[in-house]
């Protein structure tokens, strides 16, 4: 039985929350679901709530927390043609955030959609333009049009997207030669497409690309938070799809009590040495594949090698690879001044601007291993402290649905809608403190990571 309305995040309303009104009859379990699971991610990418809303917005008094959006389906024009239209409906006058939207869909395209599995990655990216992306660039001077009306070119500029853009993408950045122009935007398909999403020459599967990839899976970038965050909205990157995405490479050696196991040997039970709780059990090991192909298609899946020494001294003590939002760890004074704690976890991406730290584009395809403890645990592969999979909701959700499923047999309680693992190191998300972080080392040549003496006899002895 479809329900009239839905709310999204936390039930005291702190955070943000999504009010979904439902209108007209042709609502389904079905239909909706990919609105509730939308509005449930978008509910843990932005943290923090917004102004609370009272006032007329044509019928009467209302109150509105965050964002109340209509949602309806009706029919339009059969399939194809009109797919539907969503965006902003009134905004905020000291914020310009929205306080209210619509999206609107043609019933026969709908269940097309639903038909070839394309249904939530429409709802979440028309979701996303209500909440402003594409839709308020140019009321908050988030675009410059470098062409004319007819012709356009068009940057984004705004400052947290431009740094995703640098280092998420960094191999497409580099290579743009009008990088400091901004991160390049959609400029065919005419008005609503062009100027309103990322290129999708450029970007491709990213999910905010102005034309739909339908055979192969979307993604939510970090640029795409990142842009959320230039609107004005508090958003976390930790709970982003590619964020989660954990592995080693093939062929990684992971240290354990038997001495260096190569991580595609490990398997259920297996001990393996933790930083922090000394030796503990495997209780899961995944792996997933990526072709040549695949690669070259999704330059966020391509791995980051790591030379030895390139975190300190001997660390790694020879070369490593990990999948770029694999976190290693940072332990330095210099963490200690940015975050207050010593010891941080970043992605290895971001070390892209230290010497001997690059995205391997040379790969000819890759395995990458996932290894699940019982917590979040920090690790050494190939000599360097790093992490092991986070059970997070959205690490989850990066991994296939078998993964899932086996891991939900061992961990029912992830299932719980109040679980939260505890990271094992404070996980940063401030794309430009991480900045300051990794830029003061390859400043100053500090290591990253030092190990300590009876450390450094159990590596090199076993
Ligand atoms: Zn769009």
């Amino acid at each position: 039985m479809a329900v009239t309305e839905y709310t999204s995040g936390s039930e005291d309303e702190s955070g943000f929350n999504i009010e979904i009104v439902f209108e007209g009859d042709l609502w389904t379990d079905e239909n909706q679901q990919a609105f509730i699971d939308a509005a449930e991610y978008l509910s843990t990418v932005i943290i923090g709530d917004v102004t609370d809303f009272r006032g007329n917005l044509g019928d009467g008094i209302v109150e509105i927390d965050d964002i109340q959006i209509t949602a309806e389906i009706s029919e339009i024009d059969g399939v194809g043609g009109t797919l539907g239209s969503a965006g902003p409906t009134y905004i905020r006058t000291d914020t310009s955030l929205p306080i209210s939207g619509s999206m609107e869909f043609d019933t026969d395209d709908v269940d097309d959609l639903i038909a070839d599995d394309d249904w939530y990655d429409v709802v979440l990216h028309e979701m996303i333009h209500v909440l402003g992306f594409g839709t308020l660039w140019e009321t908050l001077d988030l675009i410059t049009n470098y062409g004319t009306d007819d012709d356009p070119d068009y940057r984004y500029t705004g400052e947290n997207a431009l740094y995703e853009y640098e280092t998420e993408f960094a191999d497409i950045y580099s290579e743009d030669e009008d990088s400091d122009l901004g991160v390049p935007v959609e400029n065919d398909g005419g008005d609503g497409t062009a100027g309103g999403h990322w290129d999708d020459d450029t970007f491709d599967n990213e999910i905010m690309t102005g034309y739909l990839n339908t055979d192969s899976d979307n993604y939510v970038s970090n640029m795409t938070i990142a842009a959320l965050e230039d609107l004005g909205y508090e958003t976390t990157y930790t709970a982003s799809e590619v964020t989660t995405t954990v592995c080693f490479c093939r062929g990684s050696l992971i240290f354990t009590p038997e001495g260096m196991i190569r991580v595609e040997d490990l398997t259920e039970g297996d001990m393996v040495w933790t930083k922090d709780r000394g030796i503990q059990p495997v209780r899961w090991v995944g792996s997933k594949r990526f072709t040549q192909n695949e690669l070259q298609n999704n330059s966020h899946l391509r791995p980051i090698r790591i030379q030895p020494g390139a975190l300190g001294d001997m660390i790694p003590i020879m070369e490593l690879t990990v999948s770029p939002q694999h976190r290693m760890l940072v332990d330095s004074e210099i963490a200690q001044r940015i975050f207050k704690t010593k010891e941080v976890l970043v992605p290895a991406v971001k070390l892209v601007e230290l010497d001997g730290v690059e995205i391997a584009n040379d790969h000819s395809d890759v395995e990458y291993y996932h290894i699940l403890f019982d917590q979040h645990e920090v690790i050494l592969a190939n000599g360097a402290w790093s992490e092991a999979l986070y059970t997070g909701k959205h690490a989850m959700e990066s991994l296939s649905e078998e993964a899932r499923q086996e891991i939900l047999t061992i961990f029912p309680e992830i299932c719980e809608p109040d679980f939260c693992p505890l990271p094992a190191r404070m996980i940063p998300d401030r794309g430009k403190e991480i900045k300051a972080l990794i830029a003061r080392h390859a400043k100053n040549h500090k290591p990253l990571q030092l190990h300590t003496e009876s450390e450094f006899l159990q590596i090199f002895t076993n």
